[in-house]
Parts: C-alpha cells; sequence; structure tokens
C-alpha cells in the first residue's frame, strides 16, 4: 500500500461563465520517504494538487471526482476539523514565503514547543529540548539564543530552516512543499534543497516538493511528475526523465535548466503560452506548442502509455508499450 494515493482526481473552478477545470483525472502514488517533484509552468495544477492532498483548496474549488488516500485512509472527503488534525500531524507544510508558516508575534521557541505539545503530547520542558534539538539540526547557529528570537530576526534562508523544523517537529509521514525556495537567493536555494533531502531521508518522511523549475527536481526529487494544463504528462523516475525524457514538454523543461556558465533563463525554449483551462480543445493541450505534433493531435488525446519504467501521455509513443 502506497503512503500516498491520488486516484483519478478532477478538481473543479465553478465560475460564472461555466466550471473550469484545474486539475483533471490525475492519478498518482507516492511511498514512503520518497520525495515526488511536481513540475511545471504556473497555472499546470501542481499548487492545486497540493493544496487538494491537504484539503486546503481555495473555495469555490472542490474536488469534484476520484479521492486522495493517506496510508489507505480516505482524507478528500474528512470534516473540516479531522483533516486539521490530519495537517497537524500527518502532513507538514512548507510554503514559498516563510511568513505565511510562522507567526510573527510568537518566538520560533514558543511554535515549535506548541507544536510539538499539540501534536506529539510532549510536556514542555520535553518540548523546548527537542525545539533546540530541531534547531541545531536545521543548521541554525546558537539554537538556543535563537529559540527565544522572533521570526522577523531571522534572514529569509535561516527562517525557511525554521519552518522546516517546523513542519519536521511533529513527526508527519508526508511534506507538501509549494515552491520551498523560490523566493530566496540562488545561493540559499541549494542550501535549503538539500537540507530538506537530508532530513526527509533521516526521518523517512516522504515529501511531495511543487516547482516550476526542473532544476529543484533535479538536485531533490526521486521521482517526478510533469503536468501540463491540469493533466499529468509524464511521471517517471528523476534520475530517468532527466536523462531521456519522452514527453516534448518535458524536454522543453529540461532545456529551460540554467546550464553552468549560461545566463539563467527560464521556460524560454518552449514559445507560446498554456492554453487556458477554460473550453479546453479536444486534442492534446500541448499541440500548439509542440514541434512534434500530428494530425491527430489537435482531434483526440492522448492516453497514458507505459514506456520501460515511464509513464508519459503523448501519441508519439502510443502503440509501443513495452
Ligand atoms: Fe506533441 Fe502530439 Fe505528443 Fe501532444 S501528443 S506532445 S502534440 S506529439
Ligand atoms: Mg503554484
Amino acid at each position: 500500500m502506497s503512503l500516498l494515493s491520488i486516484e483519478d482526481i478532477v478538481v473543479e473552478f465553478p465560475t460564472r461563465r461555466g466550471p473550469l477545470e484545474a486539475v483533471k483525472n490525475l492519478t498518482l502514488n507516492l511511498e514512503e520517504g520518497q520525495i515526488l517533484g511536481l513540475v511545471g509552468e504556473s497555472g499546470a495544477g501542481k499548487s492545486i494538487t497540493a493544496a487538494a492532498i491537504t484539503g486546503l483548496i481555495e473555495p469555490p474549488g472542490y474536488i469534484r471526482a476520484g479521492q486522495i488516500l493517506l496510508d489507505g485512509k480516505r482524507i478528500d472527503n474528512l470534516p473540516r476539523e479531522q483533516m486539521r488534525r490530519i495537517r497537524g500531524r500527518q502532513i507538514g507544510s512548507i510554503f514559498q514565503d516563510p511568513l505565511t508558516s510562522l507567526n510573527p508575534v510568537y518566538t520560533v521557541g514558543e511554535q515549535l514547543v506548541d507544536t510539538m505539545q499539540v501534536n506529539l503530547g510532549l510536556s514542555k520542558k520535553e518540548a523546548r529540548v527537542r525545539g533546540i534539538k530541531w534547531l541545531t539540526d536545521v543548521g541554525i547557529p546558537a539554537p538556543e539564543l535563537r529559540f527565544n528570537q522572533y521570526p522577523h530576526q531571522f534572514s529569509g534562508g535561516m527562517r525557511q530552516r525554521v519552518v522546516i523544523a517546523l513542519a519536521l517537529c511533529s513527526e508527519p509521514k508526508l511534506i507538501i512543499a509549494d515552491e520551498p525556495t523560490t523566493a530566496l537567493d540562488v545561493s540559499v536555494q541549494a542550501q535549503i534543497l538539500a537540507l530538506l533531502r537530508r532530513l526527509c531521508r533521516e526521518h523517512n518522511t516522504a515529501v511531495v516538493l511543487v516547482t516550476h523549475d526542473m532544476g529543484v527536481i533535479a538536485e531533490t526529487a526521486d521521482r517526478v511528475v510533469v503536468m501540463y494544463a491540469g493533466r499529468l504528462v509524464e511521471i517517471g523516475d528523476v534520475a530517468q526523465v532527466i536523462k531521456a525524457p519522452l514527453h516534448p514538454y518535458s524536454r522543453g523543461l529540461m532545456n529551460s535548466i540554467p546550464q553552468v556558465g549560461a545566463p539563467a533563463h527560464r521556460l524560454t525554449q518552449i514559445a507560446g503560452a498554456m492554453p487556458g483551462l477554460r473550453n479546453p480543445a479536444p486534442g492534446c493541450a500541448f499541440a500548439p506548442r509542440c514541434s512534434k505534433a500530428m494530425e491527430i493531435c489537435s482531434v483526440s488525446r492522448p492516453s497514458i502509455t507505459l514506456k520501460g519504467d515511464t509513464r508519459v501521455a503523448c501519441f508519439l509513443y502510443e502503440g509501443d508499450e513495452q
């Protein structure tokens, strides 16, 4: 049994001009301790998928179809209060802006202690000892002193380290990290990703890592899901997808990883923009931008084909299932 199973979910936003499907028939599994990257451009449905897992889809959006299971138990249809408890104990969150996760009026120590008292039932004294250990483990110098400081007294990178400590201190099985390093300086990004990876390995914590940056996936994830216009277009082992991306969109994302010594550019290799989610065209959503598009691509939608250990939704591979 997988730690997390997303089974054929559709996330819909009713609008005055009709329903808009932000995530379409998404199915994926995540195993214990595994780091799964969700990558794609803005609007691909990555963050909404993350929000669906944590029960935090902004109303009026909702999961219209499918189900989400954590440890074999359905979590997509739970009452709000029960889901809030799961978010505390079983699923931790790390967002782009550390200040979303930190309360400005409490010291970081108070926040760590409070979180562990509520979620692990520790005494204040035990929680304090563990809190200082967490600050040490996430690489914060002078942890005893920093324990008594407020979030605004930390730099952006140090604050994100505190957020990682806060997310992990409840010993969740799963962390949802949505663009955790996007707001940070490039020099700090790699350190934070390495830290997240090391700690999740040590604690056997699984991660769903949402990013628009294939470079982040390459450095951090074990498996990757490439999303485009609300759909999964490719899923496979990171090493494999990076070495030989199958879907033309994944290839474009790979080409957008800045090369050492070359000026950084993002997704500039893929001309055109993602189509709007309203009134989707009948064929493959990537067809207008795809240099490999064939006649069939604009009339019908490719289904998911297994190619080696990778699954890909593209007509280039249909028929040669291996
Ligand atoms: Fe390109 Fe056709 Fe594959 Fe879509 S299905 S990615 S248009 S080749
Ligand atoms: Mg997003």
